[in-house]
C-alpha cells in the first residue's frame, strides 16, 4: 500500500547509522536505536525488547544501515506476527454479531462500511445496526454508507435506545439469514459511565438472544493519535471488553509504531488496518509488510 508513511517519518530516518554507512553495535549505538524506536511510538517496552534481541544476536559487530533496518524490521515483525488475526465469520448459529467501538472521529463509521464491503465481497450477507443514537449525524452517515454498499441498516430515532435497535437488528438478521451483523455504537468517552451502561445493556440484550453474542468487540483506533490510542485501549477494555483491534489512518502521515506498542502491551488480535477513506481501503494486517513499512 503506497503512501503508508513518508520515508522521512519512518523509523530508519532516526536510526543511528547513516545511509550507506556502518557502525559498531555497542551500548551507545543500541541506546540510539532504542531512542529511535521510542520516538517512533513503539513504546518503552517494545523498544527495550527489540534492543535486547539485537544485542543478543549482534552485540559488538559492525552493522550497515541496511542490515540494521532489516534487523529492526524482523524484530518488529516478531512482535506483530502473534497478533495478526483476520476477522472471520464463523459463528453458528448465525448471525455473527460484531460490536464496533471507539471514540468519535477514530474512523468507526468508515471502518464499519469497509468491513461490510469486505464481507459482501466474500458473499456473506451483511446487516448494519445504527447503535450510535446519540449523534444524528452518525445515523445519517451510516445510512449513506449502507446505501452506497447496498446493505440494509436497522436504525431508530435520534436519542432512541441502542439496545432496542440491536434487538430489532438481531431479529431481522436471524429472519433473513444474515451472516454478519455489524453494530455501530456511541463513542463519547467524555461520559464514561453512561457509555459503559449503554454498552452493558446492548450486551445484556444480545446475550439473552444468543449467549455467544457479541462474538466480536472490535475497537477502532486512530493511528495518528499515537500513544493516546493506547490509553483508549485501557478505557475501552474497562467499559466494553475488547476482543480485537482495527487501526485506521495508517496512510498519509500516520506513524504505525503504535501498532507495535499495542501488540507488545496488550496482545490483542489486530484484524485489519485502514489506509484511506474509501470502502476498499481496509487491508488485512500483514505483520511482515507492516514491519517493513514501519522500519
Ligand atoms: P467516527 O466518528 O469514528 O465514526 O469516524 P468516521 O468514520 O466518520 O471517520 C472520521 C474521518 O476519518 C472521516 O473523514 C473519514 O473519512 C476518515 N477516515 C476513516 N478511516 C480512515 C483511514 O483509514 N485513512 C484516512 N486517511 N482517513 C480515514
Amino acid at each position: 500500500f503506497g503512501g503508508f508513511a513518508k520515508t522521512s517519518e519512518r523509523l530508519s530516518a532516526n536510526l543511528p547509522v547513516a545511509s550507506g554507512g556502518s557502525a559498531k553495535l555497542d551500548e551507545a549505538t543500541l541506546d540510539e536505536v532504542e531512542d529511535a524506536l521510542i520516538l517512533s511510538d513503539l513504546g518503552p517496552s517494545a523498544a527495550a525488547r527489540i534492543r535486547a534481541r539485537l544485542a543478543d544476536k549482534r552485540f559488538g559487530l559492525e552493522i550497515t544501515q541496511r542490515e540494521l533496518k532489516e534487523a529492526v524490521a524482523e524484530e518488529i515483525a516478531a512482535i506483530l506476527r502473534p497478533v495478526a488475526k483476520p476477522l472471520e465469520i464463523t459463528a453458528f448459529p448465525r448471525p455473527q454479531v460484531i460490536l464496533v467501538i471507539g471514540v468519535n472521529g477514530s474512523g468507526k463509521t468508515t471502518t464499519i462500511a469497509k468491513l461490510a464491503h469486505l464481507f459482501q465481497e466474500d458473499d456473506y450477507g451483511v446487516l448494519l445496526a445504527a447503535g450510535d443514537t446519540f449523534r444524528a449525524a452518525a445515523i445519517g452517515q451510516l445510512a449513506t454508507w449502507a446505501g452506497r454498499i447496498g446493505v440494509d441498516l436497522v436504525r431508530g430515532p435520534e436519542g432512541g435506545d441502542p439496545a432496542a435497535i440491536v434487538f430489532d437488528a438481531v431479529k431481522q438478521a436471524t429472519d433473513t439469514g444474515i451472516d454478519a451483523l455489524i453494530v455501530d455504537t456511541a463513542g463519547r468517552l467524555q461520559n464514561k459511565k453512561e457509555l459503559m451502561e449503554e454498552l452493558a445493556k446492548i450486551r445484556r440484550v444480545l446475550g439473552r438472544i444468543n449467549p455467544e453474542a457479541p462474538h466480536d468487540v472490535v475497537l477502532v483506533l486512530d493511528a495518528t493519535n499515537g500513544q493516546n490510542a493506547l490509553a483508549q485501549i485501557d478505557v475501552f477494555k474497562e467499559v466494553a471488553g475488547v476482543t480485537g483491534l482495527i487501526m485506521t489512518k495508517l496512510d498519509g502521515t500516520a506513524r504505525g509504531g503504535v501498532l507495535v506498542a499495542a501488540a507488545e502491551q496488550y496482545g490483542l488480535p489486530i484484524h485489519a488496518i485502514g489506509v484511506g477513506e474509501k470502502m476498499e481501503d481496509l487491508r488485512p494486517f500483514d505483520p511482515d509488510l507492516v514491519a517493513r513499512v514501519i522500519a
